[in-house]
């Protein structure tokens, strides 16, 4: 019955999404969350989190050495966090490109940062960056149980 679901194909793409602290503070989820949904894109997982520093120091591992990891980890740790799973054709890439710019100044009105923040230390969302940082931060944030298949009746009407 829902074998089409697991059939490894062009919209099977998936990436991770978080909505940081301070967008859960400022009551941004829910205009966050309908960007994705209205896009056409498959919710696969959702949890509110309060990430632990172990968490965080696995997720932004490669930026253990920058100046600004300290202070990242605490601005990440200060409240939830909504981890979240989208599906969908090139997710990873156009999520990016929804989410805009590291530096909400560099991001474009329109995109999530360029709307909703100002400074690259309070930019309201995390989105993979890779296919593979997908799949390893997908592993990290979530228990393979908690990714959901589900049937999508909207599926036909958004993907060819
Ligand atoms: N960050 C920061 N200062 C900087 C660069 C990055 O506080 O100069 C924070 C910011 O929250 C950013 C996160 O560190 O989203 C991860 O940085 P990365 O370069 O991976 O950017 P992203 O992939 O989130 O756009």
């Amino acid at each position: 019955l829902f074998a089409h679901v697991f059939q490894p194909g062009r919209g099977a793409e998936r990436t991770f999404v978080a909505v940081k602290p301070d967008a859960l503070q400022r009551r941004l989820l829910g205009d966050i969350v309908r960007r994705f949904e209205r896009k056409g894109f498959r919710l696969v997982a959702m949890k509110l989190v309060q990430a632990s520093e172990d968490l965080l120091s696995e997720h932004y591992f490669a930026l253990r050495d920058r100046p600004f990891y300290n202070h990242l980890v605490k601005y990440m740790s200060s409240g939830p966090v909504v981890a979240m799973v989208w599906q969908g054709l090139d997710v990873v890439k156009t999520a990016r490109a929804m989410i805009g710019e590291t530096n909400p100044a560099d991001s474009r009105p329109g995109t999530i940062r360029g709307d909703f923040c100002i400074e690259v230390g309070k930019n309201v969302i995390h989105g993979s960056d890779s296919i593979e940082s997908a799949r390893r931060e997908i592993s990290l944030w979530f228990r393979e149980d908690e990714l959901i298949c589900w049937e999508d009746h909207a599926e036909h009407w958004i993907h060819e």
